[in-house]
């Protein structure tokens, strides 16, 4: 197929677009490079640098579109709700307008766990309510809402695919994100002497050893997930599924685990808990294994974090 990928220099994006490239499909990358990387663009994806809003130039002759372009800080979007709203959601509304001129008719959309806010209960499933806490989940949520309507009333075919929390690398595609606030990476760059310790947020939280849960999923997994999505896409349907291990991890379990790989002592400090963190957040992933037969190959958090690690030491 002839894909769109928006978003194809940043994290997941890349490995999306590296997969969907090994798998044969002709790929463009869209990416205005406000936090991706042009060398992150896999090599054979022809790549034009625009914003979304003008996504029309590269849309003739495509047959669908991965939509990963966004802005997806959670601080950064308590603070600055406007970027998050004209990009995460009139950037997307934009795109659609755009994909509907130029008859393109399929979408894979990078939605999130932070849609459902503060679970009721665990594991969270697609039919659990959808609270966001914060800008960027509300504006991701409210993205797969346009999906659902434009699915019914114009024909489009969309899956949003929900992440929990991504990490590890593919081949040399790695997190390397200008402004760090996830986990894992930041506990490797204690071990690459970047960082002197990490910051623990929080040991209150009513979990066994205190700290938060979270469900990480390889990003390897999680972009194989992208090509079942795709040829599962069917007009007039959209189709919401989350991603995750359906295993939790503590943040005390990762920097262990952190210690293991990389031999580091890896010192840790003990912080104030981080506004707007749910003690647990955990997928069920049963929707997505039941329905397109997903399953997660490097479940294990010792292989998501050799894999960060590795790629990291290859840099
Ligand atoms: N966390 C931490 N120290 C850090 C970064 C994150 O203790 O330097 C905790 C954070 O409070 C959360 C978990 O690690 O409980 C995962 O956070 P991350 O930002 O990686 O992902 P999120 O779950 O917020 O999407």
């Amino acid at each position: 197929m002839r894909l769109l990928v928006t978003g194809g220099a940043g994290y997941i994006g890349s490995v999306v677009a590296a997969q969907l490239i090994e798998a044969g499909h002709e790929v463009t990358v869209l990416d205005d490079l406000s936090t991706g990387h042009e060398d992150a663009v896999p090599e054979g994806a022809r790549f034009v640098r625009a914003d979304i809003a003008e996504a029309g130039q590269a849309l003739d002759g495509v047959d669908a579109v991965l939509h990963f372009a966004a802005k997806s800080l959670v601080g950064e979007s308590v603070q600055q709700p406007e970027r998050y709203w004209a990009n995460n959601l009139g950037g997307t509304l934009a795109l659609l307008d755009a994909m509907r001129e130029h008859d393109v008719h399929r979408i894979v959309f990078s939605s999130t766990a932070a849609t459902y806010g503060e679970p009721e209960r665990t594991p969270i499933e697609e039919t659990d309510p959808t609270r966001p806490t914060n800008p960027y989940g509300a504006t991701k949520l409210a993205v797969d809402s346009a999906l659902t309507a434009y699915a019914e009333q114009r024909g489009l075919g969309a899956v949003s695919l929900r992440y929990f929390n991504v990490a590890g690398a593919y081949g040399r595609y790695r997190e390397r994100h200008a402004v760090e606030t996830h986990l894992i990476p930041n506990v490797l760059k204690v071990a690459t002497g970047e960082r002197e310790s990490v910051s623990v947020f929080g040991t209150d939280y009513p979990t066994p050893d205190g700290t938060c849960i979270r469900d990480y999923i390889h990003v390897a997994d999680l972009a194989r997930a992208h090509l079942l999505a795709l040829d599962a896409v069917t007009p007039g349907r959209h189709e919401i599924y989350n991603l995750g291990n359906g295993t939790g991890f503590s943040v005390q379990e990762v920097i262990d685990v952190c210690r293991e790989v990389t031999g580091h002592e890896i010192p840790a400090v003990v912080g104030e808990r981080r506004p707007g963190d749910p003690a647990v957040l955990v997928a069920s992933s049963a929707k997505i294994q039941r329905e397109l037969g997903w399953k997660a190959e490097r479940a294990a958090l010792r292989d998501i974090v050799a894999d960060a690690w590795g790629a990291l030491s290859r840099k």
